[in-house]
């Protein structure tokens, strides 16, 4: 098409039916299974205060200095596209006394909603794009971290989703960290000239983060970093080691990571990711961690919480497509003109998943024959003056070795149930 008055914008990406098809498998299970862990969907609104995320995510994260989409209105307040939906969806539960009554509230909330991030598109990697985010309010033990791994786990096992591998840690407490953090300048102080002016003033704002850098040219130099291993404090190591006894009692396989500390400020204690390597250098599929201080970042109120946020976009690439629904053809050679609407309406109330598609009533039925098999329909449903005068149907097996059959209504739900 070269006379379209404008294309798509650079990093947004359409999606068309056959990925938007594994969305939706993807998300019926995700809607079915989060019922089972009592966690409720909520709806985040695309556009937040941009001091929601400052406050948050950290002024030197790599979200907030370079990522935002973020403006003045024609009110002059400054908004921005949500980046990210721990802080909004945690902004959206103080809001509305979710998670507080007189004391912390235990509450499980999830979104399924479009981030936009400016970052350079490649594969896997987009301005806009889809999480999908759970959020564990309101309870501080370790027995939330494990119920909210299990459900990522087996999530993954529903999808059928194999090469996919738990890496997780443990970052303490502030002060923990803040010791680890002057170890760090120390460390890397050593290797200044190898850093680019931004990579310096990180260093000296935020050292954690230069860990979690794609740099190739410092992965040597990170990798020969001092642990945050040494600096956690007694209790968040036996609170750590409970969580990987557990996992490994439940069969959940994992790395512990001493390298991981995510590029968000908020988190303390358990940091997670799930990564695959089936997706190049866009390898996390599954980010998140605990974060008991950020309720009172952003309102006043102290309220435990663990949580993740899942890209959506690089689980539908990872996930393979199995058919999970039938093409039935439906063939009207009806020379007097009946009406078939009524038919296909009880046809498509039968209660089996199916997609019906009408053959084009002016071709010859050899033609409509052809049409469905082109169509990969499975059967096709052939209705004349006879059939309809008798209240039955002829059933064409398209792909199994089986005779065309002339069937009542009432039997029509068994075929297509026997094809499926
Ligand atoms: P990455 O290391 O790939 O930049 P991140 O640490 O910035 O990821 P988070 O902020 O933790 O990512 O977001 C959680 C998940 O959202 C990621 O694990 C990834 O699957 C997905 N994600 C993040 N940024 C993008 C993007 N630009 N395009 C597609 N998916 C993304
Ligand atoms: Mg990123």
């Amino acid at each position: 098409m070269s006379n379209l008055i404008s294309k798509k914008i650079r990093g947004f990406r359409d999606i068309l039916p056959s990925e938007a098809n594994k969305f939706i498998f993807i998300e019926n299970i995700i809607n079915k299974m989060m019922l089972s862990y009592n966690a409720e969907q909520v709806r985040l609104p695309a556009l937040e205060s941009l001091n929601l995320f400052k406050r948050s995510i950290g002024e030197t994260s790599d979200i907030v200095t370079k990522e935002m989409y973020s403006f003045d209105d024609r009110n002059g307040d400054t908004l921005c596209m949500i980046p990210e939906g721990t802080a909004s969806c945690l902004r959206l539960a103080l809001e509305n006394n979710l998670i507080y009554d007189r004391g912390p509230k235990k509450k499980r909330l999830y979104y399924i909603a479009p981030m936009f991030r400016h970052e350079r598109p490649q594969k896997g990697r987009y301005r806009q794009f889809t999480q999908f985010g759970v959020e564990f309010y309101g309870d501080q033990s370790y027995h939330d971290d494990i119920d909210l791994l299990l459900f990522i786990s087996n999530l993954f096992i529903n999808l059928d989703i194999n090469d996919i591998k738990l890496h997780l840690n443990t970052i303490g407490c502030n002060n923990d960290r803040q010791r680890y953090s002057s170890k760090l300048i120390e460390y890397f102080s050593r290797y200044e000239n190898h850093f680019t002016d931004e990579q310096k003033k990180t260093l000296s704002k935020n050292p954690l983060r230069l860990l979690d850098t794609k740099d190739p040219s410092l992965q040597d130099i990170v990798s020969s970093a001092p642990s945050i291993d040494d600096f956690i404090n007694k209790n968040a190591k036996q609170n750590f080691d409970l969580i990987k006894n557990e996992l490994s009692n439940l069969n959940i396989a994992f790395v512990h990571d001493t390298k991981l500390v995510r590029g968000l400020d908020y988190y303390n204690d358990l940091v997670f990711e799930w990564k695959t390597s089936r997706l190049g250098s866009q390898d996390a599929v599954c980010a998140g961690g605990r974060y008991d201080q950020l309720s009172s970042i952003i309102g006043d109120k102290e309220i435990p919480a663990v949580g993740f946020a899942m890209g959506l976009d690089r689980v539908v690439e990872l996930f393979e497509d199995k058919n999970t629904f039938i093409n039935i053809g439906l063939a009207n050679i009806s020379k007097k003109n009946h009406s078939i609407h009524k038919l296909v309406q009880y046809i498509r109330d039968l209660d089996c998943d199916f997609k019906l598609k009408i053959m084009d009533k002016n071709k010859t039925l050899t033609k409509q024959i052809k049409q469905a098999d082109k169509e990969q329909c499975e059967l096709l449903i052939i209705v004349g003056d006879n059939e309809i005068s008798n209240n039955r149907l002829t059933v064409k097996h398209l792909r199994a070795e089986q005779k065309d059959r002339n069937v009542s209504l009432a039997e029509i739900k068994d075929i297509i149930l026997e094809s499926s």
